[in-house]
């Protein structure tokens, strides 16, 4: 370690990726004395893969982080060059905010929210090993050098370093992700502690001159004007806007693919671990879909200051010369140069089904895991993990039981119950299809699901409290304001509003949510609508586009969280329940749920088993747990 570094504190950080920004940042803003530790200081903060922020269910995870007043929102917004609010066409529940960022301007909003995060220490070193008591319990980390650091909670995110294999082409060496090495000794040590990991794999594409592509001949894309921010703080994106372009591989590519498959390591057998489906290689999309004569390519720049483009679709570990022909097979690419070969990495990954909704490891207490560790993929999916791991390592340190997010409250709270109930077999990414409550966990609504909770638990404080104060003032100004205008149904046909002859009045809600009423109409009638802030509006409409289901919506919620908060103490002699079969009871001893929720969900449980276990907690008067 090439720096004096307190040999105690409260929360240690290991790493400075995405979840470990986010884990230092949320320790700290809890009042724990914190140090992150990491590989290179000039690294934090790096996007290793796509530069680019949000995204369809990733869009939702930033606004949530954002809502917990986390660093990713305000980080994207101000590296932010080109915004795009996807799936504009459909409901709100599903619209992802997105933005391509500069990549060395993410990296620099990064390390500058961490340097003004009070109470956080940051120091260059190499994590090797625990320091683990005689009770099993982690109280501290051991760096390259021999030194310790010591803490009341350790927080590990090391993403694909553990044990990390770059493979290009025929070649393959020990690295953590391009011109970085990976970490030997860490990964060696959790393996002989006992805890269950596995391998898996991503890639990423070759990266290009963008001086030597053809834009001319290429369609633009441009991104949304005005832009649309992640963070709730935002009040104008002020970096310049750039555009993307897109272009496509056609059959020659796919020739030059298929007469090299034999070179590429996931076809050849080197590469064993599974990658992540819905982001395949260009050799697995060009096997995989053979009828399909052509995949689309997004060239992304990234940055304003770069010439470096991102083509977005070919990520491959083809080798390089190989690499270099399918590249300019590509209409537009003809001429391009590769300034850095695209590659796969494999990794050691940790069970998550290993940890408990707290991230917590169950029989490593102390030690919490966040990010590509627990096998997601992905800068969103590791900051929201990285974000609930610090606050619980804080948590920990100070003696509180684990702030958990349960899955009717977030898409965190999805991604985490996912990770610790059902394992991964690839890397896990976030999708709106995942969350079973996804027309109440909208981008649009984050704050308000979980603002409050943030300043119940000490993760937001002011300006952010504030700001949502006000928000919510203005908000329940225009909500009354929206129930006490009122129509009878003769009073809007005079108006062109078609509503049935029932004598029912009417106000602004229940007329907002009949299709082809609008705002603007309503409006027309009552003039004092007008004066109701941009945001309020748009709350108003999404509310009354999804009244009539969140009813139903709101009682299974009910039904879910009643379940969760039924708690089955630590410690449960599953095989003394009378009833309860013997492989029932194995399978709750071998998961040791928090939860009766988490006990339905354990896979193969039966319904039967379930009504044992209840009525045993019944009878034996566990207590509720709030989330
Ligand atoms: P990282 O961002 O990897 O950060 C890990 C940090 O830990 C680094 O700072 C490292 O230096 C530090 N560290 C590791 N070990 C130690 C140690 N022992 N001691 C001290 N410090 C340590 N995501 C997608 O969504 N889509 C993709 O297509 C995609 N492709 C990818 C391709 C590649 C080649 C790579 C490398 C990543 C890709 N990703 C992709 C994943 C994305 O980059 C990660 O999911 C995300 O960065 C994970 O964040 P993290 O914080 O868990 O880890």
């Amino acid at each position: 370690m090439d720096n004096m570094l307190n040999p105690k504190a409260d929360v240690i950080v290991v790493g400075g990726g995405h979840a470990g920004c986010e884990a230092a940042a949320a320790a700290a803003r809890l009042g724990a004395r914190t140090v992150l530790i990491t590989q290179r200081r000039e690294t934090i903060g790096t996007m290793s893969c796509n530069p680019a922020i949000g995204g369809l269910g990733k869009g939702h995870l930033v606004r949530e982080i954002d809502s917990l007043d986390g660093l990713m929102g305000r980080v994207g917004d101000a590296a932010g060059i080109q915004f795009r609010l996807l799936n504009r066409g459909k409901g709100p529940a599903v619209r992802g905010p997105r933005a391509q960022a500069d990549r060395g301007l993410y990296k620099d909003a990064m390390q500058a929210e961490l340097a003004r995060t009070s109470g956080l220490e940051i120091a260059e070193g190499e994590v090797v090993d625990l320091v683990v008591d005689a009770t099993g319990r982690v109280e501290g980390v051991v760096l390259q050098d021999g030194s310790r650091v010591r803490g009341g909670g350790v927080v590990l995110t090391t993403g694909t370093f553990l044990g990390g294999l770059i493979h290009i082409g025929e070649l393959c060496r020990p690295a953590g992700r391009m011109g970085q090495g990976p970490c030997l000794a860490l990964s060696k040590r959790l393996r002989s502690m006992g805890l269950a990991m596995g391998r898996l794999k991503t890639g990423t594409p070759p990266r290009l001159d963008g001086r030597t592509i053809d834009w001319s001949i290429l369609e633009e894309q441009r991104g949304d004007n005005p832009p649309v921010a992640f963070s709730f703080l935002t009040g104008e994106i002020t970096t310049s806007q750039v555009s993307c372009f897109l272009t496509a591989t056609n059959r020659r590519t796919h020739s030059v693919i298929e007469d090299n498959l034999s070179r590429s390591p996931i076809y050849s057998g080197r590469i064993e671990s599974a990658g992540p489906r819905y982001c395949p290689s260009i050799e697995d999309k060009v096997v995989r879909f053979r009828d399909r004569n052509s995949h689309q390519i997004f060239l992304e720049p990234e940055g304003l200051q770069d010439h470096t483009i991102y083509p977005n679709g070919v990520s491959t570990s083809l080798p390089r010369g190989i690499q270099r022909d399918l590249v300019r097979t590509i209409r537009g690419l003809e001429r391009a140069a590769i300034l850095q070969p695209g590659y796969a990495v494999e990794y050691d990954y940790i069970d998550p089904r290993q940890l408990t909704a707290g991230l917590e490891c169950k029989f490593l207490p102390g030690l919490f895991l966040a990010g590509q560790i627990n096998g997601t993929t992905g800068y969103e999916e590791a900051a929201a993990q990285g974000l609930m791991a610090g606050l619980n390592a804080a948590r920990h340190a100070a003696g509180m039981e684990a702030a958990i997010l349960d899955r009717s409250r977030a898409y965190i709270g999805v991604m985490i119950d996912d990770l610790i109930m059902r394992g991964v077999t690839e890397p896990y990414r976030m999708f709106t299809s995942r969350a079973e409550y996804r027309l109440s966990l909208r981008a649009d609504n984050a704050d308000q699901r979980l603002t409050p909770i943030g300043i119940k638990w000490g993760l937001v404080k002011s300006p952010r409290a504030g700001a949502f104060a006000d928000k919510i003032r203005d908000l329940d100004k225009a909500r009354k304001m929206a129930a006490r205008l009122i129509l009878t149904p003769d009073e809007a046909s005079r108006y062109a509003i078609k509503v049935n002859r029932d004598g029912i009045r009417r106000s602004v809600m229940e007329l907002l949510a009949i299709p082809d009423v609008t705002f603007k109409q309503l409006g027309a009638i009552w003039p004092e609508l007008h004066t109701l802030p941009a945001f309020a509006v748009e709350q108003l409409e999404i509310d009354a586009l999804y009244a009539g289901y969140m009813d139903r919506q709101e009682a299974d919620i009910a039904a879910f969280r009643r379940d969760e908060q039924r708690a089955i103490p630590a410690g449960t002699d599953y095989g003394a329940i009378c009833g309860l079969s013997t492989e029932m009871g194995q399978k709750f001893a071998a998961f040791q749920p928090a939860t009766l929720g988490q006990a339905a969900r354990i896979d193969g449980v039966t319904p039967a088993a379930l009504s044992v276990l209840s009525a045993h907690l019944r009878r034996h008067g566990a207590d509720g747990r709030e989330a």
